[in-house]
């Protein structure tokens, strides 16, 4: 699929500089499931267009990429490779990262000055709702047009094809264009290949925050961008409304916190996880002091609760957060507190629907990461673990980490989000799950999001197969 830019006025070829990308030179990105290109079909001094075409592999993404299991998300026979997708909004953060967020070094003020643009986007999907191309861009100051196809001209009883190529033309600045053609193309699309979290609430306000609030189809465009998902919807209807709420001049004092700690988030996305896939019984594997077992304990849905963690210390603060001690049978039955090691076979940790291990792989020494890998995926095996682990690309971010240091005295380790996915796929690969990703925190288009998150869904056929591992390495005991 093809998206184009084209910058009309005078001397446009710097639109070069606004988008980082030299018109005299095609380029390559090497993505999850393709490769992105950026070429200029035109330069003049009146018209420059820059293209950005997708090349999506249809065979990784029906069998996943040769050694990973990131993919298999479709079916073999899927429009993903010839339509603009989600896929081509992740590819636009990707390729146009620096330019999504106006910044232009030298360029700066063309870069903050509304100019003439006009994008094109080939075989948007959009059945049936063509009005609503209109009532979405049309509010952002843009002309509307597109182009509809029959199905197939032999049968013309199957009328319509459901996909339009779209052209939208304004005066604006181009960080804004793009930042509507990311929102709203998974909009249009509603076949998303990410896991939609807490996450996707952040990128909405982060990218929606000059125009959202005032669209007359915010509804729609949250609801559609969120999949749907009433949970997240209504988070963010939450916040956009905290956003609106006028400063109330007479009472200063308890202003709501509008920026949940990057923690808060964290436990957030990972309830916000379990919730959706409706599991009744959770286990925390080293649950510290019990921050995520407190907010468990709080949703009914969640039945059964266990803490592990090695640190008696840790386990008598989370008895003290839980209020265990002075709490009724039922609740004593529900939560419960183990102390034990996630690196020895334990058959206390079977029997429940979903494993969280948030923040701790991190804190073991990675010749026994081996152990863990077994103990969890291989003997325990629940269908469901969510696994959170810092990125390590993210501490640039922070002032006093020299470049190289970890974030923690005691983390043994910190991952590159590249570091962190292949090792997950491995691992799924290994043990018969599936694993989806997803980021958690403020991102940047570099460095990415502090926390990264795994999702692993056992598979259906793996759950009775005899585990056969191909590690030689440290055996759990
Ligand atoms: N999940 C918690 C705590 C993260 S800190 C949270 O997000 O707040 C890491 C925790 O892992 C610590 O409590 C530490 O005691 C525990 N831990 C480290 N190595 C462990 C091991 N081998 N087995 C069990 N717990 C371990």
């Amino acid at each position: 699929m093809l998206l184009t830019i084209t910058y009309t006025g005078q001397n446009t070829a710097e639109l070069g500089y606004l988008l980082y990308k030299n018109p005299n030179r095609a380029q390559v990105f090497e993505l999850n499931h393709g490769r992105a290109y950026v070429f200029y079909p035109e330069v003049t001094f009146e018209r420059t267009t820059a293209a950005l075409l997708l090349d999506l592999d249809p065979i990784d993404l029906a069998r996943g990429k040769v050694g990973s299991t990131g993919g298999g998300l479709f079916d073999y026979v899927n429009d993903r490779p010839y339509v603009s997708s989600s896929f081509l909004s992740t590819a636009i953060s990707k390729v146009f990262g620096t330019a999504i967020t106006g910044r232009a070094d030298a360029h700066q003020a063309l870069s903050d000055t509304p100019i003439d643009l006009t994008a094109t986007l080939t075989m948007l999907p959009c059945r049936g709702e063509q009005g609503k191309l209109h009532s979405v861009f049309e509010p952002l100051g843009y002309a509307v047009s597109y182009e509809t196809f029959i199905s197939d001209e032999s049968f013309p009883d199957w009328g319509e094809s459901k996909y339009v190529n779209l052209t939208i033309r304004g005066t604006l600045r181009l960080r804004d264009l793009l930042k509507h053609l990311y929102v709203l193309i998974p909009v249009f699309d509603r076949q998303k290949h990410y896991w939609v979290g807490e996450d996707e609430v952040e990128k909405l306000l982060r990218l929606g925050s000059d125009w959202l609030p005032e669209h007359p189809e915010r509804a729609y465009i949250m609801n559609r961008y969120l999949n749907r998902r009433r949970a997240l919807v209504n988070m963010a209807f939450a916040r956009l409304a905290a956003d609106d709420a006028p400063d109330e001049a007479e009472e200063p004092a308890e202003k709501p916190e509008k920026k949940q700690t990057l923690n808060a988030q964290r436990l957030g996305s990972v309830v916000a996880a379990l919730k959706s896939s409706n599991v009744a019984r959770v286990i925390d594997l080293g649950c510290g002091e019990g921050n995520l077992l407190q907010l468990l304990a709080r949703e009914r849905q969640f039945t059964q609760i266990a803490g592990v963690d090695v640190s008696h210390v840790a386990l008598q603060r989370a008895v003290d957060k839980l209020k265990l001690e002075h709490a009724g049978d039922a609740q004593r039955a529900r939560v419960q507190l183990m102390q034990g090691s996630l690196t020895y076979k334990d058959a206390r940790f079977a029997g429940y629907d979903a494993a969280c291990v948030v923040e701790v792989i991190e804190h073991l020494d990675l010749p026994r990461l081996t152990a863990f890998e077994r103990v969890l995926f291989e003997f325990t095996k629940p269908p469901l673990v969510i696994l959170t682990t810092p990125n390590r690309e993210y501490n640039a971010h922070y002032e006093n980490l020299y470049a190289g240091d970890l974030r923690h005295g005691d983390h043994r380790f910190e991952w590159t989000r590249a570091e962190f996915r292949t090792w997950a796929a491995k691992i799924a690969q290994n043990f018969g799950y599936t694993v989806h990703f997803s980021e958690i925190g403020d991102a940047d288009a570099v460095c990415g999001a502090p926390t990264q998150m795994g999702v692993f869904t056992l598979s259906a056929h793996a759950h009775n197969e005899i585990p056969r591992s191909e590690e030689a390495g440290l055996y759990a005991r």
